[in-house]
């Protein structure tokens, strides 16, 4: 199986190959479809599986040039909301979407000048999400797809009011994606209060 068969844009699919990806991972291969029909999807999957492409494939392909927030990643560190903005930016490069990673510890005020930007995709620490909420330098109302990864992590880290207060913020139109290595039932309840039905990708 290879990339070609998703229905996907093609700048897409240039991006996915000057990445050197030559096949999905199975994560990918079972993540993707679903996620495109615009299903809710639980995905139950460790780091180093792909993951990141997987929900990040079909947000690069969903976004549209319009400049406000339309899809929102939520990580449990600032390490990994970088990794992931860094992977969201190569899939995106053939594209004219900007993707903002927001953490705490970094200048909130230089935060919100890019923010003012118009940029389409955000990546952030729950915290840091919150405080641009707070003080409405960052507007979730039309966010089309929510992504929770790293799930377990963030509510081991104490994040779930946090999450809760963020996901209120949205529009209930939204598709809602969560990526976890593990399920425990905090996790469970979570996907029942905010998600529509999910499809469950285990691998
Ligand atoms: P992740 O699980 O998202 O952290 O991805 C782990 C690593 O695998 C990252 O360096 C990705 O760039 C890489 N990767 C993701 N998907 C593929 C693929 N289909 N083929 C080869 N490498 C991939």
């Amino acid at each position: 199986t290879y990339f070609e068969q998703f229905d996907i844009k093609k700048e897409i699919k240039k991006a996915i190959s000057d990445m050197g990806f030559e096949e999905p991972s199975p994560v990918q291969e079972k993540a993707i479809p679903v996620i495109l029909e615009g299903k809710d999807v639980i995905g139950q999957a460790q780091t180093g599986t792909g993951k990141t492409a997987a929900f990040g494939i079909p947000i690069v392909h969903r976004v549209t040039e319009e400049p406000f927030v339309q899809a929102i990643i939520l990580t449990p560190t600032r390490e990994l909301a970088i990794q992931v903005s860094g992977e969201i930016q190569k899939l995106s490069r053939h594209l004219n979407i900007r993707t903002l990673p927001v953490y705490g510890g970094q200048s909130i005020s230089q935060q919100v000048r890019a923010l003012k930007q118009g940029v389409q995709i955000v990546i952030g620490t729950p915290g840091r999400v919150l405080d641009h909420l707070r003080r409405k330098t960052l507007r979730l109302q039309e966010v089309r797809m929510a992504v929770l990864d790293e799930a377990d992590e963030m509510l081991d880290m104490g994040f779930v009011d946090d999450i809760e207060a963020i996901l209120k913020e949205m529009n209930r139109e939204r598709q809602t994606l969560l990526f976890s290595a593990t399920m425990p039932p905090l996790i469970r309840r979570l996907s029942t209060k905010y998600m529509k039905t999910p499809v469950t990708v285990t691998i």
